[in-house]
């Protein structure tokens, strides 16, 4: 809910204990060092497609990075041995696969548990330029009622998908949402392309932690997303896209 905000700083000298005693934490930002890609190296558009009709699917032509959220050294929060590097990964993985399964190129920031510099984050943008750029968190406060779903973005092109992800999230999910939120997150400030940053829980409420530690609720997540990014896309473009699929998003009516 009230979160702070991190600028975009070359290297946010994060700890785990500044973040868990932020009275309302706040960890989307911060990640150390490297950067491996996707697990299909320098080519990733080729290998992550589905092998039957790729350009009869409804992602088909479209370059998706999903990042999962801090990794390696930087766990991001931890509740009870829990640590949200964690499940930001299996989110994301899983997100990957349904998002492939729907004909879109998917880029990961991180595949394993390594460590990756936001600035390098950013740079995968900026190489890529993907069609979206979707980063999965999930939250922590030192208040243990908190619970729930929240979406952020920044320049306008973001609000549309940040909006779709968000309801799908929350009606998908049967979750309580705490809203989308435009803010300066290193990861979605800028205009390189539409960027968000979707926080699936919070660990810090005993509820979610439960839910997010579990591969159905886990599952349930990432079709959740994977159907709002499908939504945001039929938005763009909805009387053409089964037919062409492969038009870089305009920009959203509002
Ligand atoms: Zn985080």
């Amino acid at each position: 809910m009230l979160l702070l905000l991190f600028w975009s700083s070359p290297v946010w000298p994060e700890t785990i204990d500044q973040r868990r005693e932020t009275p309302t934490v706040n960890e989307e930002t911060q990640a150390p060092v490297a950067v491996p890609a996707d697990g299909n190296a320098t080519t990733p558009n080729t290998s992550n497609k589905p092998d039957c009709a790729p350009s009869a699917l409804p992602l088909a032509g479209k370059t998706i990075i999903v990042d999962a959220g801090h990794g390696g050294k930087d766990t991001g929060a931890v509740r009870d041995g829990i640590l949200e590097k964690d499940i930001n990964l299996d989110v994301a993985l899983k997100l990957r696969d349904k998002l492939v399964a729907q004909g879109a190129t998917v880029i990961l920031t991180r595949e394993a548990d390594t460590t990756v510099s936001l600035d390098d984050r950013v740079a995968l943008i900026a190489k890529y330029a993907p069609d979206l750029f979707l980063s999965v968190h999930t939250n922590a406060t030192t208040s243990t009622q908190v619970d729930g779903i929240e979406a952020f973005y920044f320049n306008d092109k973001s609000l549309a998908p940040a909006e779709f992800v968000y309801h799908s999230l929350i009606t998908g999910v049967g979750e309580h949402g705490n809203f989308v939120h435009q803010r300066m997150l290193v990861v979605v400030h800028h205009e390189l392309a539409p960027a968000i940053l979707v926080e699936i829980g919070y660990l810090s409420n005993a509820t979610d932690r439960k839910n997010l530690t579990g591969g159905v609720y886990q599952e349930k997540i990432a079709d959740a997303i994977a159907q709002g990014v499908l939504d945001y896309f039929a938005s763009l473009a909805p009387a053409t896209n089964q037919k062409t699929g492969s038009e870089k998003p305009q920009s959203p009516s509002q």
